[in-house]
C-alpha cells in the first residue's frame, strides 16, 4: 500500500486484507468495461472532502465512521444530509439482512440513506407479515419459480384474483386473508379496485448466499411472487470468493432492479431517475479502483 492511499482504506472497519479486496477488484471488473461511468449522479464532492478529512462523527451515536454510520443509518457529521441527494423510488422497498452480516459492509445502507422514506431494513428474524399482501409484494430472489420483472403485474392479478375466489369460497369460517391488519389502509380484497393493484413492495434479502438460502427458506416469504433480476456484472470490492461475478451486492440489485421496473414494467423512459442510489456506491468504488492504479501503471494503462 503506498503512502498516498485513500483514507477510505485506511479506514477499513474490518480485519479484513485489503490487499484482497483490491486483487479481487482488478480480477472482477477493472478491466471489464465500467458500467458506473454514466451514471447521472449528484455532486460528490462532499464525499471527497469527508474522505480527504477522515473520519468524522456520527451525530447519533457519537461513533467515529467514514460517510455514513452504518448502525444508525445517517450520514456522519461532515456529509451534511442536505448535500447528499434524495432519490424518490416508485414503490417502497424493505431490505432483510442475516443478523451476523456486517454492518460496516452492506451496501443495503446506501438505499436507506438516498432514500429514506422508501426504504426500510430489518433484521432476521425480525420481519413483518407479508401474507395478507402477497397479491402487492414480491422478493427478490433467484429460484426455479422466478419471474421476470415486466410479468410481474399478471402473476400478482392472478394471486387477486385466486384471493377473492378462495375468500368468497369459506365465507362462513374465518379467512385469514380477509383479516384486516390494524393501522393499514391500501387495498381490500374486493372486484372494483382489484384491477389497479400492481406491485408495492420489493423485498431484498441482504446477506451472503448461503444465509440468503435460510432466510429464504423461512415460511413468512415462502408464499410470496419471487423475481428473477436480469443477469449483470458486479462491481462490488467485496465480491465473494467462488460465487459468479453476477452474484451482484445489494444495493446494485436495488438499483438494476428499479431501472428494469421502469422500463419493462412501467414502461417509461429512463433517464436517470435512480441513479443517485449508486452515490455512495460509485465513489468508493472509484477510490478502491484509483488505489489500485496509484501503485500499478501496468492496470492503469490498460483502463485508459
Ligand atoms: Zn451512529
Amino acid at each position: 500500500m503506498t503512502s498516498n492511499s485513500p483514507v477510505f482504506l485506511k479506514e477499513n472497519e474490518e480485519n479484513n486484507s485489503k490487499f484482497m479486496e483490491i486483487q479481487q477488484l482488478q480480477t472482477t471488473s477493472i478491466v471489464s468495461e465500467d458500467p458506473l461511468q454514466n451514471l447521472h449522479l449528484a455532486s460528490q464532492e462532499v464525499l471527497q472532502k469527508a474522505q480527504q478529512s477522515g473520519r468524522s462523527k456520527c451525530l447519533q451515536c457519537g461513533g467515529s465512521r467514514m460517510f455514513y454510520c452504518y448502525t444508525c443509518y445517517v450520514p456522519v457529521e461532515n456529509v451534511p444530509v442536505e448535500q447528499i441527494p434524495l432519490v424518490k423510488l416508485p414503490l417502497k422497498v424493505d431490505i432483510i439482512k442475516h443478523p451476523n452480516e456486517t454492518d460496516g459492509k452492506s451496501t443495503a445502507i446506501h438505499a436507506k440513506l438516498l432514500a429514506p422514506e422508501f426504504v426500510n431494513i430489518y433484521t432476521y428474524p425480525c420481519i413483518p407479515e407479508y401474507e395478507e399482501k402477497n397479491h402487492e409484494v414480491a422478493l427478490v430472489f433467484p429460484g426455479p419459480k422466478s419471474v421476470s420483472i415486466k410479468d410481474i403485474s399478471f402473476h400478482l392479478q392472478k394471486r387477486m384474483q385466486n384471493n377473492v375466489r378462495s375468500d368468497n369460497d369459506d365465507n362462513d369460517r374465518p379467512s385469514i386473508k380477509r383479516k384486516k391488519t390494524e393501522g393499514e389502509g391500501g387495498c381490500e380484497l374486493n372486484d372494483s379496485n382489484w384491477k389497479g393493484t400492481t406491485l408495492k413492495k420489493i423485498i431484498f434479502i441482504d446477506s451472503t448466499w448461503n444465509q440468503t438460502n435460510k432466510i429464504f427458506s423461512d415460511e413468512r416469504l415462502q408464499g410470496l411472487l419471487q423475481v428473477e433480476l436480469k443477469s449483470r456484472k458486479t462491481c462490488f470490492w467485496r465480491h465473494q470468493k467462488g460465487k459468479p461475478d453476477t452474484f451482484l451486492s445489494t444495493i446494485e440489485a436495488i438499483y438494476y432492479f428499479l431501472v428494469d421496473y421502469h422500463t419493462d414494467l412501467l414502461k417509461e423512459k429512463y433517464v436517470g431517475q435512480y441513479d443517485n442510489l449508486l452515490f455512495f456506491y460509485s465513489f468508493m468504488y472509484q477510490l478502491i479502483k484509483n488505489a489500485k492504479c496509484s501503485g500499478d501503471k501496468e492496470t492503469r494503462k490498460l483502463i485508459h
